[in-house]
């Protein structure tokens, strides 16, 4: 039996999630209560007056049990207390008012009812003072009737049908069961409503989880691009209302690229993790940080008056990124580029602002790196001029406007030609000529350079089959060859193609690569040049000097020629660090067994020095400058007749 109660009144604890829906039942139960006592109260009314053949009775003592009730509604309402009132209160109109007229089963069956209207609560208490209501109420209306009490005139009595407790305790032991009944349904109705809230809750933590995650950035949790358009505009309403300014800070991390390729992705990843915390430390708490992207970050500042206030946030930016980091046991040196836009100066809409700092922040990568630059005007006016010629040049290379030039380089010690490197120029139809320094770069960025690069293996094995027609069988002509192009391209695929189908000795050809190259894609270019090599093509290591490689790098790569670079060789007037620098790598070429050729060499002075210090070859203006294959071919008819 105890644990038939137990089970049947162990009411499951209501969640957190769940009390307010349960709350929200309660008030509204509270409503539906009154307006089923208020029918009541008509009821009442309306079955005393039978007996009594006045309304007066039955629709005063009823006011004083509904009136209150309809007076504390708005202030109690929702309440635990209130619902027991009520659930007294129901009982009082069951078993006071509806008995009177009514038969044993009516008025049972009236408190049933009554009793089960009141699990609309998904409550048991209030089904509990219900049941005490009656239980009591009969014990109570027992002795009045015995003793014939009255009340308003009215003979109080509990039954029109006689009195005595055998009655009173059938009615309990019904009432009562009739409890279990109802607590059991209850409890059913609880732990039904519990469920469904669980399940709306769950969603509700999916909802409110994707709605984070459509609004973040997964990695670093800072808002993402979407995110930051929309607080952005607010920000730009909010600025033109009080005529505030605001900057756009565009943060880009310096050769990002390198550490991902080489390091892995773990590393990347807990970089980026360390940059965002880094930013948040860096700037006052209500500028806004977002991730747009790979290691790209745009920062929104506003309470300045005038642009130069923000330089020293800036420096300090800059500054906290050149500390060496610890990531997973790499001690990495970091540093980055930001540009800066400001509203409303610079633009009024936030699409040209964004687009404005990343521009800027273009400029400092250009000045460097590790720097910073405001957007201007005439920033935007070159960076057009760049867009031009990017959509220019997919037109130039259908028209044939590509075409390779030949700068010779000479033995040192006798001054024959030994060779030439190839190099791209751009004779634009209405432009003119248009310096590789200028667009190089800008193919690279847009992968048009692997379009060029293949022209310049086709053209060139093909200069290379003209040469060797003409009886210049021993030119080693070398075509510069960027980064792109060991990363998206089959290199290996194309030289191997054209030396074929040309029909060309392979050793006739080389390849320029930067130390760039060598250091970026250790192991992929490391594959990718000892197959070239198999080939018999040769390669040049160009710019020698500038970047970092080391001598064990140098040592693990199959490199046949050093090229080194115009700077260096600049340094040789009369300047001795210069020439000790020279002799330097000189001496390291030869040590690893590689032949050495001089770039830039423009005097006397330097080509004699260069010659005598073991310079294998030299390349120059000194000598002679780029020239057409043409040219190329009769400077090459002149060398042999004076030989
Ligand atoms: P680079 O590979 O270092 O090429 C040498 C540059 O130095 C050439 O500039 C050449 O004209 C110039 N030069 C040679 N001798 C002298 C000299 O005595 N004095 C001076 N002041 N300059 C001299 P250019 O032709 O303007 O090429 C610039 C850069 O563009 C090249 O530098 C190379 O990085 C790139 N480039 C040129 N052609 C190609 C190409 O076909 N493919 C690729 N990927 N890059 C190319
Ligand atoms: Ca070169
Ligand atoms: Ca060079």
């Amino acid at each position: 039996m105890k644990k038939i109660v137990n089970y049947i009144f162990s009411f499951p604890e209501i969640p957190s999630y769940a009390k307010m829906n349960f709350q929200l039942f309660h008030i509204e139960s509270d409503r539906v209560m009154l307006r089923l006592l208020v029918l009541q109260w008509a009821i009442a009314t309306f079955v005393t007056s039978i007996k009594y053949s006045t309304y007066y009775y039955g629709f005063f003592s009823g006011a004083l049990i509904v009136l209150p009730l309809v007076l504390l509604y708005k202030h109690l309402k929702g309440e635990r207390y209130f619902r027991y009132f009520i659930a007294v209160a129901m009982m009082l109109f069951s078993v006071i008012f509806i008995q009177q007229y009514l038969g044993r089963i009516e008025m049972h069956f009236h408190v049933f009812i009554a009793m089960a209207i009141l699990t609309l609560y998904k409550d048991v208490m209030p089904l509990v003072f219900a049941a005490a209501t009656t239980i009591i109420h009969h014990i109570v209306f027992n002795y009045l009737q015995l003793y014939e009490v009255s009340l308003f005139d009215m003979p109080v009595m509990v039954f029109n049908y006689g009195c005595g407790f055998d009655i009173v305790i059938l009615h309990a032991i019904f009432v009562i069961i009739e409890l279990f009944v109802l607590g059991y349904i209850v409890r059913l109705q609880i732990e039904h409503t519990i469920n469904i809230n669980e399940s709306q809750n769950r969603v509700n933590e999916l909802n409110r989880e994707l709605a984070h995650l459509s609004m973040h950035d997964m990695l670093t949790d800072l808002p993402n691009r979407l995110n930051l358009n929309e607080k952005i505009q607010n920000i730009l309403i909010d600025a033109e209302k009080n005529a505030k300014k605001f900057a756009v800070i565009f943060l880009d991390l310096d050769h990002f690229k390198n550490i991902n390729d080489t390091l892995g992705h773990d590393i990347g990843d807990a970089l980026l993790k360390r940059v965002a915390a880094l930013l948040k430390e860096s700037v006052s708490k209500d500028t806004l940080i977002a991730r747009i992207g790979g290691d790209e970050f745009i920062m929104v500042a506003s309470d300045f008056n005038d642009q130069n206030e923000l330089v020293p946030t800036i420096n300090n930016l800059l500054n906290n990124f050149r500390k060496d980091l610890l990531i997973k046991g790499y001690l990495l040196r970091l540093s980055a580029s930001i540009g800066i836009s400001i509203y409303p100066d610079d633009a009024q809409n936030v699409k040209d602002l964004m687009k404005y700092a990343d521009i800027a922040m273009y400029k400092a990568k250009g000045d460097g790196r590790d720097n910073f630059s405001f957007f201007s005007q005439e920033l935007n006016t070159k960076v057009h001029t760049e867009v031009d010629i990017v959509n220019d040049m997919q037109r130039a290379f259908a028209e044939n406007e590509f075409q390779l030039y030949y700068q010779p380089k000479v033995d040192a010690l006798n001054g024959k030609i030994i060779g030439a490197e190839a190099l791209l120029r751009w004779q634009h139809k209405q432009k003119g000529f248009i310096p590789p320094s200028l667009f190089i770069p800008l193919a690279e960025n847009t992968g048009f350079i692997l379009n060029l690069g293949k022209f310049v293996i086709q053209s060139s094995t093909q200069a290379i089959k003209r040469f060797s027609s003409l009886g210049f069988k021993d030119l080693s002509i070398s075509i510069n060859v960027s980064t792109r192009q060991f990363q998206n391209s089959n290199l290996y695929q194309d030289l191997k193609e054209n030396i074929e189908y040309n029909r060309i000795d392979p050793t006739q050809l080389g390849i320029e690569i930067t130390e760039g190259v060598i250091l970026k894609y250790v192991e992929n270019t490391l594959s990718a040049l000892r197959e070239i090599k198999k080939l018999g093509v040769s390669v040049y290591v160009d710019d020698f000097g500038t970047g970092y490689s080391s001598l064990s790098y140098l040592k693990k790569f199959p490199i046949d020629t050093l090229k080194i670079d115009k700077s260096f060789v600049d340094d040789i007037v009369d300047n001795e660090n210069g020439k000790s620098l020279v002799n330097t790598i000189l001496s390291m070429g030869k040590s690893l067994h590689l032949k050495t050729v001089a770039e830039g060499v423009e005097t006397k002075e330097q080509y004699e020095f260069l010659r005598d210090n073991g310079c294998d070859a030299i390349q120059g203006y000194y000598f002679a400058k780029p020239m057409c294959e043409d040219e190329f071919i009769a400077l090459l008819e002149k060398d042999k007749m004076y030989s």
